[in-house]
């Protein structure tokens, strides 16, 4: 199983980056995306990224 490194990102670059990992995932579908915060895979959805399994204790979860 494959792994991209994490790195920080302006919000309009992120949006870039999940179509760049939209396509990157529709290509090759064993690629994982690691959150930054808790280490745990997210997934693009929209114009962002989500956990796979929801983790409310990770830095980077914004409760609604
Ligand atoms: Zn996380």
């Amino acid at each position: 199983m494959r792994k991209i490194k994490e790195c920080l990102i302006k919000p309009d670059a992120a949006r870039v980056l999940k179509a760049l990992a939209s396509h990157l995932k529709a290509a090759d579908d064993s690629l994982v995306f690691i959150c930054p915060g808790c280490r745990e895979p997210v997934q693009p959805i929209g114009d962002h990224f989500e956990h796979l399994d929801k983790n409310p204790r990770c830095p980077l979860t914004h409760e609604g």
